[in-house]
């Protein structure tokens, strides 16, 4: 199964953020969306990195309340792990858990074409062994 069939479940919308927007900013958003991470928008639908709620504790823990005032490229990860509409979502998961993050934006044309949470991917795994587990049933039914 592709990261297309979460993404036409889900729906394609991004939460981005503008690199010189500071981190309460940040904060408030995710907050505001309920969400965990914001891609850190660059012209041209493109990505220049993607600060999540970890980053957030990550800079309050360092630098107290400064932190909230400084810009969110300042604690931003630059060096983003995408993914197509076309990769499993098992090399999605795979990726994941190496990298130790919980979001992964997806690129389609050199564009930001949508995002994928853990959150997701479970949610569309339980969906998936349900079904087979449906499927199961109704063969041992008609056996
Ligand atoms: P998360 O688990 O997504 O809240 O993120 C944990 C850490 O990984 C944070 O420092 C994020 O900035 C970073 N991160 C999140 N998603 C990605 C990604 N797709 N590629 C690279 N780093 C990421």
């Amino acid at each position: 199964m592709s990261v297309r069939a979460i993404l036409d479940i889900k729906g394609r919308a991004v939460a981005t953020i503008a690199p010189d927007a500071t981190l309460a900013q940040a904060a408030r958003l995710l907050a505001e969306k309920k969400i965990g991470a914001l891609v850190v928008a660059a012209p041209a639908n493109g990505i220049s990195g993607i600060i999540s709620e970890r980053d957030i504790v990550r800079a309050l823990a360092g630098q107290r309340e400064r932190a909230l005032a400084s810009p969110v490229s300042e604690f931003m990860t630059r060096k983003v792990v995408t993914c197509t509409v076309d990769d499993t979502v098992t090399d999605l998961m795979q990726r994941m858990s190496a990298g130790r993050f919980r979001h992964v934006p997806v690129i389609e044309h050199g564009r930001l074409a949508g995002i994928v949470s853990i959150g997701d991917v479970v949610k569309y795994r339980v969906a998936e062994m349900e079904r087979e587990s449906e499927a199961l049933r109704d063969y041992i039914r008609t056996a």
